[in-house]
């Protein structure tokens, strides 16, 4: 009774909050209400991170039916693909997002069709819509480089940094995106783009997911009121997203570069703030972090519509912690490891090569050797504490070729229980490497073509406890030994 009671109350209380008080709504339950409700607003037809063009055309084409957001052309790409502003709202503070300047960086891109669907959906969310429609005029220019984003690369097609071209402004993405904000001259602008997933927020085993920076304007890295506003943002978003993630945001270095857009922008008055999407275990594809990149950017939308971040106090910048480079995907600590007659314990630290597939809408891996000696400030993704393992390169076994053939899926898991990695059809020596489907390598030499850890090769060796193999590493990726093969799955 008692506990009913308490969720009838508590729906009540929510109730009168959305229902009745514009004014004095409850912000924090109400985003996270919304939080709770992400997969309403998630945009079904984005399903992984390769977006390109054709997808982002046409959804916007579905938002401009909807007749509460306006589209224009602002230029093209090299290629000539089109550049699109999309506006949203009729408020006096102008607000400037721009994503995937860098054209492999689509996790924001993802965010803003999810936060359009919300924008123009029709629920008890409300309150909250009219709150930014009446109070902003939003300008969007998702992907700013569909070029690149079509072959999943950093560049332009003229192999120009658009991040780097704000000065010069070569590229006709660049020079699009410095006309519209000249034309708009918005109070507030965001930058938003991905970063590597090996760094960490300070030095400590959680990845940064998100990171901010709020960037200087002159090289003294000045305060001015432009910067304070964007620095003020960030520590609102801050707080909404460590009670999501907690110790998974960090900042970014604050080095002055007038080449890039959000230097200069703030140079110029705007209040920029960059958001970079780094990784969060468990999320290559980066569909948890596209929903945090949602929220925090409707975190910022309210805010900035209440002017509730003014209250920020800029000290507590300095609590964020530091960006930093210090993960690895994989570390294998206090490996017993023989290289030229001799045997040291040491630590490696091994990282994934990503390959990009056909049409340039999917990724494999592969693990190399990146480091070798102390890692003892460092983490791993994945981390195996090998103290009592040795490291060896993985025997050959020699088959004939109709053997090889005929080996079943259990037979091949079988040699590699045994320290196989590699099969030598001793009468057909044509294919090399590794082939779809099966667990060992083809090899034409006598004994393992990769050297065991040696920097930049492979990842493909076998941790031996005591005799016995314990784990297999094929191309970065671990095979427990101990476990029954209809539980392991294999990189391809
Ligand atoms: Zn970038």
């Amino acid at each position: 009774m008692g506990f009913k009671r308490t969720i009838f109350t508590g729906l009540l209380f929510i109730i009168v909050q959305i229902g009745f008080s514009q004014d004095s709504l409850n912000v924090k339950k109400e985003l996270d209400l919304v939080w709770d409700n992400y997969t309403f607003f998630q945009e079904e037809t984005i399903k992984n991170r390769f977006i390109k063009h054709a997808d982002v055309v046409q959804l916007i084409q579905k938002h401009i039916n909807s007749g509460l957001f306006f589209n224009e052309e602002i230029g093209k790409s090299v290629r000539g693909r089109s550049i699109n502003h999309i506006s949203f709202g009729r408020g006096k503070t102008k607000v400037l997002l721009w994503s995937q300047m860098h054209g492999d960086e689509s996790t924001a891109t993802m965010a803003l069709f999810d936060l359009f669907n919300f924008l123009s959906g029709n629920d008890e969310f409300d309150p909250l819509r009219r709150l930014i429609r009446n109070n902003l005029e939003l300008h969007f220019v998702p992907m700013l480089n569909p070029d690149g984003a079509q072959e999943w690369k950093r560049r332009n097609d003229l192999e120009i940094d658009i991040n780097r071209d704000a000065r010069l402004l070569v590229s006709p993405e660049g020079r699009a995106l410095m006309e519209i904000a000249k034309r708009i001259e918005p109070e507030i602008a965001f930058n938003l783009h991905d970063q590597s997933t090996l760094y960490a927020a300070g030095r400590t085993d959680k990845t940064a997911t998100i990171s901010f920076l709020a960037p200087a304007y002159n090289y003294p890295k000045d305060m001015s009121e432009s910067r304070k506003r964007a620095t003020q943002l960030i520590l609102t978003m801050n707080d909404a997203l460590q009670m999501k993630v907690p110790g998974n945001i960090a900042k970014y270095d604050d080095a002055f570069d007038p080449r890039c857009f959000g230097d200069t922008f703030q140079a110029m008055g705007i209040s920029t703030i960059l958001i970079e999407s780094g990784g969060f275990r468990g999320d290559s594809e980066k569909q948890f972090i596209r929903k945090l990149n949602f929220y925090a950017l409707l975190t910022a939308l309210e805010s900035i519509a209440q002017k509730s971040y003014v209250s920020q106090s800029l000290a507590k910048y300095d609590a964020i912690p530091e960006n930093s480079r210090s993960l690895y995907d994989l570390l294998i600590r206090n490996v017993s490891i023989t290289k030229e007659g001799i045997a040291f314990r040491t630590n490696l630290g091994i990282n994934f090569a990503q390959i990009k597939g056909p049409d340039f809408a999917s990724m494999t891996y592969n693990g190399r050797v990146e480091e070798i000696g102390d890692m003892e400030l460092n983490f791993g993704h994945q981390e195996i504490e090998a103290s009592n393992f040795s490291l060896s390169p993985g025997k050959v076994k020699f088959l004939l070729k109709a053997e090889w053939d005929s080996l079943s899926r259990d037979a091949e898991f079988e040699l590699l229980k045994e320290g196989y990695l590699y099969v030598k059809c001793t009468d057909n020596q044509t294919l090399t490497g590794a082939l779809s489907g099966r667990i060992l390598h083809l090899t034409n030499q006598d004994e393992s073509p990769v050297q065991a850890a040696k920097i930049g090769q492979q990842a493909q060796f076998v941790l031996f406890q005591e005799s016995k193999p314990r784990y297999a590493i094929i191309k970065g990726f671990v095979v427990d030994l101990s476990k029954e093969l209809q539980d392991l799955s294999f990189p391809e």
